[in-house]
């Protein structure tokens, strides 16, 4: 088994600069509004719009989950419905066919261990994280995702997270090695993810990032470099 080598001093140290630069500059973004919503959001919706979050952009991922919505007020109810069906309701956000057996798979797991799912509220972070991400269709990156607008303090780590992390000097890697690594030294671990969304989709793009008007240029390895 590889083993994952710990993060350098210097690494650790650009981790609390980030942070830093982060939490002055947090109101850039709307993240105390999307983290109040998502609190209030039940437990099986966070979990459905996780999964249909795959691989989509949030737009399509909302317009998937309104169409299930409106057919079944109760998502539990996806669990009998004709795959056939689920597919069609969520096309939009792709991956139809796989996303259907994730949802009834993730759902029939969950459902078993909680049949009122609000309770996975209460249970102990890592206990719930194994479980979640245990689930064939969830991983460890949707665990992480779920887990953190159930209310736990989680660093899911996405293309956009893995991005900026890589392009700062952080830590390199696949997104599951950057998780491992750098979640432990996140101190604001909700408000340091969300942040790196909308800055990955607005500023640090894949393709030509605008590193003018970035707030971290002056700690970023990419940026001195170019
Ligand atoms: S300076 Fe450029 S590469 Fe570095 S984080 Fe900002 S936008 Fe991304």
């Amino acid at each position: 088994m590889n083993k994952i080598k710990n993060l350098s001093q210097k690494e650790i140290q650009k981790i609390y600069e980030m942070e830093k630069i982060i939490q002055s500059n947090r109101h850039t973004y709307p993240i105390d509004q999307i983290i109040s919503e998502a609190r209030k959001e039940k437990a099986l919706d966070i979990i459905v719009k996780t999964i249909l979050s795959q691989n989509t952009s949030d737009k399509l991922r909302d317009i998937a989950f309104s169409n299930l919505k409106k057919e079944f007020q109760d998502l539990r109810h996806i669990l009998k419905e004709k795959p056939s069906k689920i597919q069609k309701l969520i096309k939009i956000c792709g991956l139809p066919r796989v996303k259907t057996k994730r949802l009834k798979t993730s759902l029939k797991v969950i459902l078993k261990m909680f049949p009122d799912p609000e309770e996975m509220r209460k249970e102990p972070e890592e206990k719930l994280f194994y479980f979640l991400s245990s689930i064939h269709g969830i991983g460890p990156k949707s665990a992480s995702v779920i887990m953190a607008f159930l209310g736990f303090d989680a660093f899911p780590v996405d293309t956009h997270v893995s991005r900026i992390i890589k392009r700062l000097g952080i830590a390199d890697g696949s997104r599951e090695r950057i998780f491992k690594l750098v979640s432990p030294h996140i101190k604001d671990k909700i408000v340091s993810h969300l942040f790196l969304i909308n800055h990955g989709r607005n500023i640090c793009k894949a393709q030509k990032p605008k590193c003018e008007i970035c707030i971290f240029r002056k700690i970023c390895n990419f940026y001195q470099k170019k």
